[in-house]
């Protein structure tokens, strides 16, 4: 079994060789999470690996390639640097405490180096995104599911409710946490004020207190930023909203240029890179971006990078636990197997 594993591990290396050398691959993480992070908490799933899974990919990667900090990735990218072999950068997105908590030691105890995009309104804050107060949302609403019409009463000609009352008539946890999915991706859609209050409108006839929606100690605090960073951690912004912000052309200035001024300001340092909340970028965003002083800006397109690279547009693959928890899985995402 453990030849079986080895035999196949190598065989992806080849191809992971052949079809990158002389690349960067960047990694795309969100959350790194512990069994009782997954136990007590609301995670959506594609959004994180357990800490273990990490581990195992942080030391594979370490052992057998070259990591690169930010600045020596920047110098490829710009030319001054080349590299042979396969290089890899680990990079964060917006900013969640288990960052610190979990993923912070592992990347101490093998000295590798990341960068983390942080959503800058949220870090030091009580809040939470959108998505995990809709997802909370829709279970406590699940709760209230019973003999009277209540999910008839508010569902009528509202946008989405078909969801929230396909939830109450479905009991099976699947349909309810598609139904969930369903209703996130078509938020999704639509600026953020829109978002809010739709949560807004559908707590008011719910009875419930749009507050309770908000985890506690989601995201970092600006203490455990400035901890990581004095251990060589790199940071960028990712907004200050996490808006999509191909949604919201007018404010997106706003967003480039707060997000990274309060990110200086905090961590006394220069932000230079940005990382497109939902990976969602045209032409526009991205010169808008380099106007606001950015050097380079990462989406979730999935290859790899190298001199020549868009610097505006930097490839980068999104590893999850569903589909990386073994190493040759880890290696086929990276190769574009799935
Ligand atoms: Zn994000």
């Amino acid at each position: 079994m453990a030849a079986a594993v080895l035999d196949k591990t190598f065989v992806l290396r080849c191809l992971l060789n052949f079809k990158y050398r002389g690349k960067t691959i960047v990694l795309m993480y969100h959350r790194v999470l512990d069994d009782s992070d997954l136990e007590n908490g609301v995670v959506q799933s594609g959004l994180f690996v357990r800490r273990e899974t990490f581990e195992r990919q942080i030391s594979y990667v370490k052992d057998n390639f070259k990591v690169l900090s930010f600045s020596e990735f920047a110098d490829i990218l710009n030319n001054k640097k080349e590299l042979a072999g396969i290089s890899f950068l680990i990079t964060f997105d917006d900013g969640w405490k288990d960052n610190f908590t979990n993923a912070f030691p592992v990347l101490k105890k093998h000295e590798v180096p990341a960068l983390i995009f942080l959503a800058a309104g949220f870090i030091g804050k009580q809040s939470d995104f959108w998505q995990l107060r809709v997802t909370r949302l829709c279970n406590l609403l699940s709760e209230k599911s019973g003999p009277d019409d209540f999910f008839k009463k508010i569902s009528a000609g509202r946008p989405h409710y078909e969801h929230i009352l396909a939830m109450a008539e479905n009991s099976d946890d699947q349909s309810r946490q598609d139904h969930v999915f369903m209703l996130l991706s078509e938020l999704k859609q639509h600026p953020l004020p829109e978002i809010e209050q739709f949560i807004k409108d559908l707590c008011n006839i719910a009875g419930i207190d749009p507050a309770c929606l908000h985890g506690t100690d989601s995201f970092l605090s600006w203490e455990e930023a400035a901890l990581m960073k004095s251990h060589g951690i790199e940071f960028g912004s990712h907004g200050v909203t996490h808006e999509i912000l191909t949604r919201s052309k007018p404010t997106v200035a706003d967003e480039l240029r707060q997000s990274k001024s309060i990110i200086e300001n905090r961590l006394k340092i220069k932000i230079s890179s940005f990382s497109y909340p939902n990976g969602d970028y045209d032409d526009f965003i991205a010169e808008a971006v380099q106007n606001e002083g950015y050097e380079t800006a990462f989406s979730t397109q999935a290859g790899a990078s190298g001199p020549g690279t868009n610097p505006m547009a930097i490839p980068r693959i999104n590893i999850h636990e569903d589909m990386t928890n073994t190493i040759p899985m880890f290696l086929c995402r990276i190769i574009g197997l799935w």
